[in-house]
C-alpha cells in the first residue's frame, strides 16, 4: 500500500492537474495579508498552486492571476523568490 498520499492541486495558470512537488504552493497568510512561498505548510490561509516553470509563472504574473484569486498585492520580494526558486 502507497502509504502517501497524492494530492493532486490545479495550476492557477494553466489549470493542469499536478502532485504537490510539481507545483509551488501560494498562501496569504491568514495572520498578516501577505502572500507567501508555502511549501513547507508554514503558514495558514487561502492558497493558490502554480506549476514550477517560467512560463506558468510569468503569464500568471502578467495577468494577475494570483493576485486577483487571493485579492491580495504580490509583494517585489515574493516575485524575486518565484523567479529564483523556478530558475534552479
Ligand atoms: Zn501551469
Amino acid at each position: 500500500m502507497n502509504k502517501e498520499k497524492k494530492f493532486l492541486r490545479q495550476c492557477i495558470n494553466c489549470k493542469s492537474i499536478k502532485t504537490k512537488d510539481e507545483l509551488i504552493r501560494l498562501t496569504k497568510d491568514y495572520k498578516t495579508k501577505e502572500i507567501k512561498i508555502n511549501n513547507n505548510m508554514e503558514y495558514q490561509g487561502r492558497s493558490v498552486y502554480i506549476c514550477k516553470n517560467i512560463e506558468c509563472l510569468e503569464t500568471a504574473l502578467k495577468k494577475r492571476k494570483i493576485e486577483n484569486s487571493l485579492k491580495c498585492k504580490l509583494s517585489e520580494n515574493i516575485k524575486e523568490k518565484l523567479y529564483t526558486v523556478l530558475k534552479n
